[in-house]
């Protein structure tokens, strides 16, 4: 149980070496930036490979840069930096201890291939037999059992699916814990390997390490589109992250955006704001912050992909405070972007088409769009991950489940336990300038954290 000091003395045993949860851009800007403070840090994400949401994008607002172009050199960097120890397919387990003293056990989840073998030739997953939809693609394409997620992945070696592999399923299957029919006994990865990385016994481990700060950069999730039943699950109803994913020249169509179910070029294409934010009656009153911009971005990518399409955005209002953001949304509408005020009351599949419902409340008349493929802003969420995570080291969240600060205005970056810290998505919606703002503030709190060992610990 971690102790809740409200104040008292940072004396004793003082580790000044940090764990970052979460490897995402908050996360990432965190560790590099302690690391580079001269301290240790502990960077645990419990996927694959670190990178978070932004390495998934097409382009970025508003400069439109290729997020692979400039996350990739900091993913390389954290991979590379003597004071960063980092942790994939790992998450904390159980935290103890209190400020400047926490110990935190690491869950390390077995990955079936020997890291200090492998030496990421792609071989096995060339060749792996089984496919499952990829969580980098949003399900908009298929990955083998063996994998890495995405081709500029850190690290760059390959984990196996569990769920999914066939000689794993067999094995279940003879020991009496899978039933159906018998899965094939295959193992071409470990029959192919040239350094005998497969390693089937390998097994969780616990790791239990001391830190004295932690930062808490846990991210989001998007609200399932399912969680809104006036709007069609069909596969032309996309979310933001799959609509990136179809723009991405590294996605499922190379760049080329054609729609999921017959793989035509879309011609008209609606993009709906706020679907869930600001919406209580779908359980999120809060505006989610980057979609009106990601949005208005997606439309102009698609611009540039279908010059003779056309686009709508539907937007109760637009929000776009950030610097350059105004005038990005002015070059979307000068570039032939349609802006509809009013909210879609209704999506459905009619023949070939979508019918877009909805209101223009500027003209005072109803809309109705017979569109080729549909985009949903769908609210920004705490992620699963957050809650699990503040439970174990018994920091508070708000209302609507983002952390809490421990003072808003004067403490934004501090969490309601001292010493463990908040930064990115985790503590609120927001966009990646002010993730790797609130990345590098947490690790400044956690650098003066540190040069107040011995002292008296105040909090505001
Ligand atoms: C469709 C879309 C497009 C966007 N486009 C832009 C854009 O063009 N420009 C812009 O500025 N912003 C954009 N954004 C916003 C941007 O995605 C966020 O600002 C940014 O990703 C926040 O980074 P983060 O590190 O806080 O969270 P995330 O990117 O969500 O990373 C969090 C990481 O934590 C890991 N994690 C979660 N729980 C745990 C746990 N318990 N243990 C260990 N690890 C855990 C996750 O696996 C993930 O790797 C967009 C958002 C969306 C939805």
């Amino acid at each position: 149980m971690v102790e809740k000091q409200g104040t008292g003395f940072l004396m004793g045993t003082f580790t000044k070496r940090a764990l970052v949860i979460g490897g995402g851009i908050a996360g990432i800007q965190a560790a590099l930036d302690i690391a580079d403070g001269g301290y240790e840090v502990i960077l645990v994400e419990r996927s694959p490979s670190i990178g978070g949401h932004m390495i998934q994008y097409a382009e970025v607002f508003p400069t439109l840069d290729c997020p692979q172009c400039i996350l990739t050199p900091k993913m390389v960097e954290i991979a590379q930096h003597p004071n960063v120890k980092l942790m994939t397919c790992a998450e904390v387990q159980k935290v103890s201890g209190g400020p400047g003293n926490f110990e935190v056990e690491i869950l390390q989840k077995s990955r079936r291939v020997d890291h200090n073998k492998c030496n990421g030739c792609g071989t096995c997953w060339q060749k792996c037999p089984e496919k499952t939809l990829s969580e980098y693609d949003d399900a908009m394409a298929k990955r083998t059992a063996v994998y890495i997620p995405f081709p500029q992945a850190v690290p760059a070696k390959p984990v196996i699916d569990c769920d999914h592999c066939r000689y794993i399923r067999y094995q279940e299957w003879m020991a009496g814990t899978r039933t159906g029919k018998k899965p094939p006994q295959c193992r071409i990865c470990e029959k192919l390997c040239p350094v005998g990385a497969i390693d089937w016994e390998q097994k969780d481990e616990v790791i239990t390490e001391k830190v004295g700060a932690i930062v808490v950069a846990t991210g989001f999730d998007l609200m399932p589109i399912s969680l809104i039943p006036e709007y069609a699950e069909d596969p032309d109803v996309l979310n933001g992250i799959q609509f990136e994913r179809l723009l991405s020249p590294g996605g499922p169509t190379a760049g080329v955006v054609t729609r999921p179910s017959d793989g035509k070029v879309p011609k008209e294409m609606v993009f709906v704001s706020c679907c869930g934010s600001r919406d209580p009656e779908h359980g999120v009153p809060y505006c989610s912050r980057v979609c009106c911009m990601y949005l208005a971005k997606q439309a102009l990518l698609y611009k540039h992909a279908v010059p003779d399409g056309q686009a709508y955005i539907f937007y109760i209002d637009i929000r776009s405070t950030g610097k350059g953001y105004e005038e990005f949304i002015q070059r979307v509408q000068s570039d032939g972007v349609v802006y509809l005020r009013g909210k879609v009351s209704k999506i459905f599949r009619d023949g070939d088409k979508l019918r877009v419902y909805g209101a223009d409340t500027l003209s005072g008349k109803r809309v109705e769009i017979a569109a080729d493929l549909v985009v949903l802003g769908m609210a920004v969420m705490p992620s699963a991950g957050t809650k699990e995570v503040a439970a174990k080291l018994g920091i508070d969240l708000d209302d609507s489940g983002f952390v809490s600060e421990s003072h808003a205005k004067f403490n934004p970056l501090e969490t309601t336990v001292p010493g463990i810290f908040v930064a990115g998505m985790a503590q609120g919606p927001k966009d990646i300038p002010d993730a790797v703002a609130q990345g590098s503030g947490a690790a400044g709190r956690v650098l003066t954290f540190f040069a107040q060992a011995g002292k008296e610990l105040v909090v505001v």
